[in-house]
């Protein structure tokens, strides 16, 4: 048996976790992140682009995703203009975030460690893993989920890897709250009891700002965790996140801004204490089960004996007596 300090020493080593999930275009970045310099760099305007790409996907039944996968390396056939990672990677370098989201990451951490959670942060995006990958923030995400491209021996883009939008977002949340993390493990069907799961959906956050986020908002919402809608703070058209939230998908709405006084960051410090919280009772609830077990089990075998209604020997005595005092020192 271990003693209390060894018990506590354990408690600040495996706190229990959180994750919170982002969609990346509109809730941490102010546009689509193809937007800023991949797009012009074709010199095509952005606008021209993606409404040829959604014509392209309109006009052949396509995911909306593909298409503009297929028309960034068409365009970049066209001007001779190879699309490798290290490129996309430039370019994610170049894309500007909302204001606080540079800070966030450390100051929400720093937050729930005083509460005594551990918190994982994990992008959920339609947009470009490799152009993320380039940004400053991805030194604090545990795990990027976007749509990407398979590379040819030479690094250049070739072909979709992986496209990612509206209900194939959830697998990710399952994914995470499973800890089946990698994007080809199939594991994360396997049945599960909620008791293992590294983080139980109650203790997962869904921020983004759109129609492609409504699966994931909703998932998590429903399975008792948090989901914000995000609107831009500048134009403060909060028509999308009014409808999401007038059709229950998520429990909060708030400005794309990450300062520490920022409302989104009231909501998290709340959820984290709600958390905090929650697991606490959870431990306690624990703590009571052990010994009313050990007494429903005392209670069974002092019956089943009773029941047998049979002559005991002095030493069958002596070692039913003996196992009942082993279960009473449990009770
Ligand atoms: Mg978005």
């Amino acid at each position: 048996m271990k003693n209390t300090a060894q018990q506590e020493e354990i408690k600040a080593v495996v706190r229990p976790k959180m994750a919170i999930c982002y969609d990346f275009d509109h809730t941490l970045s102010p546009d689509d992140m193809q937007t800023f310099s991949l797009i012009p760099s074709f010199e095509i305007d952005p606008g021209d682009f993606w409404h040829e790409s959604d014509s392209l996907a309109k006009d052949n039944l396509m995911d909306k995703n593909l298409a503009w996968m297929f028309e960034l390396i068409k365009y970049s056939k066209f001007k001779g203009k190879s699309l490798s990672r290290d490129y996309f990677r430039r370019v994610g370098a170049e894309v500007p975030l909302y204001k606080g989201v540079e800070e966030w990451f450390t100051y929400v951490n720093e937050y729930a460690e005083s509460r005594g959670i551990e918190v994982e942060h994990y992008i959920i995006s339609s947009g470009l893993k490799e152009i993320i990958e380039g940004n400053p923030i991805a030194k604090y995400i545990k795990r990027i989920y976007a749509s990407s491209f398979l590379y040819s021996a030479d690094g250049i883009a070739e072909w979709p890897a992986q496209s990612v939008n509206y209900t194939n977002k959830t697998q990710f949340i399952f994914r995470i709250a499973k800890g089946i993390l990698e994007e080809y493990d199939e594991r994360v069907n396997d049945n599960m009891p909620h008791s293992k799961y590294p983080i139980p959906y109650e203790n997962i956050v869904y921020i983004g700002d759109s129609t492609t986020d409504i699966p994931c908002m909703t998932l998590v919402k429903s399975k008792g965790g948090y989901s914000i809608g995000v609107f831009d703070p500048v134009s403060k058209n909060k028509k999308k996140v009014y409808q999401l939230f007038n059709d229950e998908r998520i429990n909060f709405y708030a400005p794309a801004r990450y300062s520490k006084d920022s409302p989104i960051a009231m909501y998290i410090r709340q959820i984290i204490d709600e958390v905090a919280m929650k697991e606490k009772h959870k431990e306690e609830i624990g703590q009571l089960r052990a010994p009313a077990e050990a007494y429903k089990r005392r209670v069974t075998i002092s019956r089943a004996f009773s029941d047998l209604d049979i002559e005991m020997s002095k030493e069958e005595k002596a070692t039913v007596e003996k196992l009942m005092n082993y279960l009473d020192e449990g009770v």
